[in-house]
């Protein structure tokens, strides 16, 4: 079929030890989904996660470099473990869920936390700080069929050598089972969707120069690099 404009590339990841790549379809972004993270962000520890949603075109495969985003003056990292989804349904019972799972990652939710704190002052939707060029950096992912489904271990951050986050994937408010079983209660999640599964605590802004260095224990590392404003 002939287009009026040449056709881009499908968004994807890399995948460990492969030559193939993951084909992306969404991001799926959970909030507030660590107790102290949430109180970090002024919460009580207590309320219901949620989510929102980044195009698949802001992700930066495998880290690299990524330029200071425009627009904004607190720049902040979020370490995340990602979840890529693999087989689609909806209503997706949480005890079936992992049968739905590919792999996992480890990705940054790169937020402009001005934007975002002035899209909650006036009850305005969050995507100018949250879905922005290069705001979702994700490392090649690990298929489950040879990590497991990783529910305790560590996630880290290293801004220049020091440590900046860490906590364990049990410290989860919703555990990745449950956050699949809720979105896709509101979405058919599709084979290519991604979900961010939430920050710890620890999160903070950067600026053009700084290294960032993530973990998540048995899935993987991810080195970013922020760079210059376009
Ligand atoms: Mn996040």
């Amino acid at each position: 079929m002939a287009h009026v404009l040449p056709l881009w590339n499908i968004p994807s990841l890399g995948v460990k030890d492969s030559q193939a790549q993951f084909p992306v379809r969404r991001i799926f972004c959970v909030g507030r989904n660590y107790v102290e993270h949430q109180k970090e962000m002024g919460g009580d520890g207590r309320e219901v996660p949620f989510f929102f949603i980044k195009s698949a075109h802001a992700l930066v495969p495998g880290g690299g470099n990524v330029h200071y985003p425009p627009k904004t003056s607190n720049y902040h990292y979020e370490t995340e473990m990602v979840v890529a989804i693999g087989k689609g349904g909806r209503r997706i019972d949480a005890k079936q869920a992992n049968e739905h799972i590919y792999g996992y990652g480890v990705g940054l939710d790169m937020t402009r936390r001005d934007l975002q704190q002035l899209g909650k002052d006036h009850g305005r939707p969050w995507d100018f700080g949250k879905d922005f060029d290069a705001a979702a950096p994700c490392s090649a992912l690990v298929p489950a069929a040879r990590s497991g489904h990783p529910a305790k271990g560590a996630i880290w951050l290293k801004v220049n050598g020091k440590e900046r986050q860490r906590a364990d994937l049990s410290d989860m408010i919703w555990s990745v089972p449950e956050q699949i079983a809720y979105l896709s209660e509101y979405y058919t999640l599709e084979p290519g969707d991604l979900i961010y599964s939430g920050t710890p605590a620890g999160v903070g802004p950067v600026k053009a120069g700084d290294d960032l260095h993530a973990g998540v224990e048995g899935v993987g590392e991810l080195k970013v690099k922020i760079v210059a404003a376009l």
